[in-house]
């Protein structure tokens, strides 16, 4: 059996929703036994967060947003079924859109978005899609069935990025599925608490419901299919050049996703690392396409750099002080009191020196990083050893990923002259102690060039 998992804008509107349903014939034509989970239709999670917030706010104007998803919706069903069968299935969806309404009303009426609130909220995409796609597909003769994964999948009470309950998990799944037969069209992104309640995955966990089921059925190969023709060696928004790579190995794949490249998410590599299930990316667009495989790493195969990613906006936090030399466990230190805020620091670099330490981290966390760090220094400060933290902001990470980059000479060198040669300063670098990855800070403003740069100078002569 394989997963098959759909992104966004695989079923962002009728058409591509015809190319999904053309590729899953094309499986059953086959006779290959196949599961099937979907996303939103692209942009509506991102409505349904906006349109929440906005009702939250107590603007009025949230109903002229719940439209425009309204209208999405039933003109995508009106669209992909053309007969009079239609009538059942657009009921289900205008009683379902009444019950969001309710929602964002509340919303509205409170002036209050709690994170279990809008988890529920956003739920309502994918169980959208895919009631859509299952009723689309039954109408034209496919047998298949809408299974809503919160009925499957089991987690804590962490909205917004709720961790799976593998025990009770593992059961649900295994008992489901043995009872049903049937081609399951699987809501992803969503799961639910012990007691019912709606939870959601993290952004982009459709990949991971995928990875969940497929792990847990055991099954031969997990596809993800999207709108690009695998993994590139860089965003192809971003690096003109960038091109399809045909193997990188689980822990390359998470590096990179780790490092902003959104065509996996990077809880997905986990269970099916663990089970050793291949992961293969896919196009939509392209079906014949072999696009990547990922895979355990085999010794015989060479695995270099792989690919160039970024995150396009860090900031990064200075600690400078004559006295930082003589603090004892001075990094342990300033770890514990950001772990404790649950701060996540992308990048730390400390010179050989000592006076100064620098950690990069989302510009969101920043200011409660500086708190959280000048509060862990307070005596410090006060004495003058270290001074108060500086924040410096409008810069990006670049990551070059690749197994073995420690065991390609030069590689280093390679990168900080091309990004000379061409006028960017690199205002901090570090390479990773897992030989994974070497990691920059440049401004914002260099990014694009940066990127461009480094993937003509480390890429321009190889298909990997
Ligand atoms: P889906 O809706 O299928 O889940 P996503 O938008 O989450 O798709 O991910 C696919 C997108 O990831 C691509 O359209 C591409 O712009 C972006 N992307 C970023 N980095 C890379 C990369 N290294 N390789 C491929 N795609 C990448
Ligand atoms: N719809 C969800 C999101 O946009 C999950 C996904 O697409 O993977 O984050
Ligand atoms: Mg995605």
């Amino acid at each position: 059996m394989k997963v098959l998992k759909f992104g966004g804008t695989s079923v962002g509107n009728s058409q591509s929703i015809n190319s999904v349903i053309e590729i899953i014939s094309d499986y059953l034509k086959r006779k290959e036994k196949i599961t099937v989970v979907c996303s939103a239709m692209s942009g509506v999670t991102d409505d349904l967060i906006n349109v929440a917030k906005k009702a939250a706010k107590g603007d009025e104007t949230f109903e002229e947003n719940f439209l425009k998803i309204k209208e999405k919706h039933l003109t995508t069903l009106n669209d992909l079924i053309t007969n009079s069968k239609v009538e059942k299935p657009k009921i289900f969806v205008e009683q379902t859109l009444q019950e969001l309404y309710s929602i964002l009303k509340s919303v509205f009426l409170l002036k209050e978005l709690t994170a279990r609130t809008l988890d529920k909220v956003m739920s309502f995409g994918e169980y959208l899609s895919c009631y859509i796609i299952a009723e689309t597909m039954s109408t034209r003769g496919i047998k298949c069935e809408f299974l809503d994964a919160r009925k499957i999948i089991k987690t804590d009470e962490q909205f917004g990025n709720a961790k799976v309950n593998y025990e009770v998990t593992t059961k649900l799944i295994k008992e489901y599925f043995s009872k049903h037969k049937k081609l399951q069209i699987i809501t992803g992104f969503i799961a639910s608490t012990i007691n019912g309640e709606t939870t959601t995955l993290g952004r982009g966990g459709s990949d991971f419901t995928a990875s969940i089921i497929g792990a847990i059925l055991n099954v031969d190969e997990i596809e993800i299919w999207t709108d690009v023709n695998g993994i590139m060696t860089a965003d192809p928004r971003k690096v003109q050049n960038a091109f399809p790579l045909k193997a990188v190995t689980y822990e390359e794949a998470m590096e990179m996703s780790h490092f902003g490249a959104k065509v996996i998410y990077s809880p997905t590599l986990l269970p099916a690392l663990q089970k050793k299930i291949k992961i293969r990316i896919k196009n939509t667009f392209n079906p014949s396409f072999k696009g990547t495989l990922i895979l355990p790493r085999e010794p015989n195969i060479k695995f270099n750099m792989k690919g160039i990613s970024s995150i396009d906006d860090i900031h990064m936090l200075q600690v400078e002080g004559s006295g930082l030399i003589g603090i004892e466990g001075i990094s342990a230190r300033i770890f514990n009191a950001l772990a404790k805020e649950k701060i996540r620091v992308l990048l730390i670099t400390q010179g050989s020196s000592g006076h100064t330490i620098c950690l990069a981290v989302f510009p969101s966390d920043s200011i409660k990083a500086k708190r959280a760090i000048e509060n862990e220094l307070k005596l410090e400060i006060f004495e003058q050893q270290v001074k108060r933290v500086e924040i410096i902001e409008n810069l990006s990470m670049l990551a070059v990923v690749g197994e073995d980059l420690l065991n390609t000479p030069g590689v280093p060198g390679m990168v900080l002259s091309a990004l000379g040669q061409n006028g960017i300063n690199t205002i901090a670098i570090a390479q990773g102690s897992s030989q994974l990855n070497l990691t920059i800070v440049i401004k914002k403003e260099h990014l694009k060039k940066a990127l461009n740069v480094l993937h003509d100078e480390l890429f321009s002569a190889r298909k990997l």
